[in-house]
């Protein structure tokens, strides 16, 4: 099956892809039937259409969807996404994607997703708020610090966190922080959220150079993507380690410049312009040919299937650092497997975001809260202890670094769901 989400051509079902990349693992592992039909599937689906009136005074009615995988590990835990192309399957997806990524780094959640489809570059500020308020509402049944804590995703931020804990705290009678993660400071949000996502990826990458030889200070870098994950990924690569980031993009066009772009800059372009196109000492690009640049590292921070059969072929970077969820089909993670290239897979390059939302939930739930010094110490040695466990288990099993992630991901929930058994 496929479905037409991302944009005019046709791609690949992301949750059929999720289910394949799952299916490898438990063939691997021998999981037996009955466990593998609990895994592969998911658990609990809400879908909501709810009006929102719009500024002038119209009203318009949205679909919303809340998906849990799994909760065996623990509550379920991930992000909510706005944009016009969100579909069930892809929640369902992302929401499967959240369980094993949780389980890589041992935090002890299940794995959820929500989305909205609209178009929040399209709405006003108050309506945007509107229907967080109201999405939020709708999710009463579902969401709770003990249920199922969401967090920012594509095209939501921490203000979109600040008013669905705000909601949901008014339906209570009193603030209930630990609602959602990823909020800001001034209400119960954690030092290091905001960048949690990129510093990950970018501790996944110093493992990666540092196993392939790859010496950073001179490393080049192409960013798709330059949202929360992609900008903070390429300005701490930049900042922290010496890399030239090369070129960049967003969903509006791709710039290039072999000479480095100035990542900060860019960040403050795109604010200023909407998109970092029209970057000044940068030659446009398409994001085919961003893809394809002659780099050291890829860093694909954008949406799913952006890397697949028909392209992997031409992608030349030693390491590509998945900051975005699936972003590669399995046809592509076998061929740049096969040509020595090193994938770092999404549930292992990005899970600096939900671990730092762990954090930030266990400093709620304690009201007591840490310095920034102490989370990113803590973040970094879970980031290197996982990379560590994955690369072991990929050179042991002689697979690559997706299917070793997925060993360890499933054998963990796994494990989970028989210790608990199957009730009643
Ligand atoms: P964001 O909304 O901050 O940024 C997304 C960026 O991607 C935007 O700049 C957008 O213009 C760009 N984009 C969209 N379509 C594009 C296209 N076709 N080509 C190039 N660029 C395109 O979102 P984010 O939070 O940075 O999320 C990006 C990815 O990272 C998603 O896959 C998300 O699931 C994943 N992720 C995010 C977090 C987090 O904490 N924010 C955590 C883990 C994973």
């Amino acid at each position: 099956m496929i479905d037409s989400f991302a944009g005019n051509t046709t791609k690949p079902n992301p949750f059929e892809v999720a289910q394949r990349q799952f299916d490898i693992a438990a063939d691997r592992l021998g999981l037996d039937n009955g466990l593998r039909q609990v895994l592969r599937t998911t658990k609990r689906e809400l879908t909501v259409h709810f009006p929102v009136t719009m500024d002038d005074g119209s009203i318009q009615v949205f679909t919303g969807y809340r998906v849990q995988h799994d909760v065996g590990r623990g509550p379920a835990k991930g992000g909510i996404r706005y944009h016009p192309d969100v579909t069930l399957d892809e929640v369902r997806a992302l929401a499967m994607w959240m369980t094993w990524k949780c389980a890589v780094v041992r935090l002890p959640y299940g794995g959820a997703k929500g989305g909205v489809v609209c178009d929040p570059k399209r709405m006003s500020l108050s309506e945007q708020e509107t229907l967080t308020r109201r999405f939020a509402t709708e999710l009463t049944p579902l969401i709770g610090p003990d249920s199922d804590i969401p967090a920012p995703d594509v095209n939501t931020n921490p203000q979109t966190m600040a008013w669905i804990m705000d909601t949901y705290s008014m339906h209570q009678g009193y603030s209930v922080p630990s609602v959602v993660t990823g909020k800001p400071i001034d209400v119960g949000g954690s030092e290091g959220r905001a960048e949690a996502t990129g510093r990950g990826v970018v501790f996944t990458i110093e493992q990666a150079a540092r196993e392939l030889g790859l010496d950073l200070a001179n490393a080049t870098v192409a960013v798709q993507g330059y949202g929360n994950a992609g900008s903070t990924t390429a300005k701490l690569l930049h900042r922290d380690y010496g890399c030239h980031i090369v070129a960049v993009s967003d969903s509006r066009g791709a710039i290039h410049n072999p000479e480095g772009i100035d990542p900060d800059a860019a960040v403050l372009y795109k604010g200023q312009n909407g998109s970092v196109s029209g970057f000044p000492s940068s030659e446009p690009i398409s994001n085919e040919d961003l893809l394809a640049l002659p780099v050291d590292i890829l860093v694909p921070a954008a949406l799913e299937n952006q890397i697949t059969e028909e392209n992997a072929g031409s992608v030349r970077a030693r390491i590509i650092a998945e900051a975005a969820n699936g972003p590669t089909t399995p046809e592509a993670d076998q061929m740049l497997y096969g040509n020595g290239q090193m994938v770092i897979p999404d549930i292992l390059a990005n899970a600096g975001g939900v671990t730092v939302s762990y954090f930030e939930w266990v400093q709620d739930k304690q009201a007591f809260f840490w310095t920034e010094t102490e989370i990113n110490e803590k973040l970094r040695r879970i980031m290197l202890s996982s990379f560590d466990e994955v690369l072991q288990t990929a050179k042991r099993e002689k697979v690559d670094m997706r299917t070793a992630a997925y060993l360890l991901a499933v054998d963990r929930v796994a494990a989970a769901t028989r210790l608990r058994g199957i009730y009643p």
